[in-house]
């Protein structure tokens, strides 16, 4: 694990909302929805286009433990978001999700 990196130690030590088999929910500190959460994956992959770095169970547990936080914050409808690269928006690089639901502010679309 980098030392360096903010996520990592999120995962590690942070306030999760919940935290199972290598993945843990966070608020975000900076909220641009009435529920805004990120998914971190214990594994330190940088960015999503590296994502072939995760063995293929591990994807498929992400996806489902990102579906599962959503539903257990009380989410039908929500949005699915990664930011890729700096041109994308992404400011921290260990790579996550992140789930927003109800009112967004400053989103796409
Ligand atoms: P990105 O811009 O890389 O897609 O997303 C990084 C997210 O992490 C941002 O939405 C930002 O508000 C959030 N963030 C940055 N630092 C912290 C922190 O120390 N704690 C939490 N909970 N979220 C953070
Ligand atoms: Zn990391």
């Amino acid at each position: 694990m980098p030392s360096d990196c903010l996520f990592c130690k999120l995962y590690a030590e942070g306030d999760h909302v919940r935290k199972a088999d290598g993945f843990a929910a966070i608020k975000d500190i900076n909220p641009r929805a009435d529920t805004h959460l990120l998914v971190i994956p214990e594994r330190h992959v940088e960015t999503f286009r590296d994502v072939g770095e995760f063995p293929a169970d591990e994807v498929q547990r992400m996806l489902a433990f990102v579906a599962e936080t959503a539903r257990e914050a009380g989410l039908d409808d929500y949005r699915v978001m990664v930011n890729v690269g700096p041109g994308g928006g992404q400011t921290v690089f260990h790579l996550h999700w992140h789930v927003l639901g109800g009112r967004m502010t400053g989103m796409p679309g």
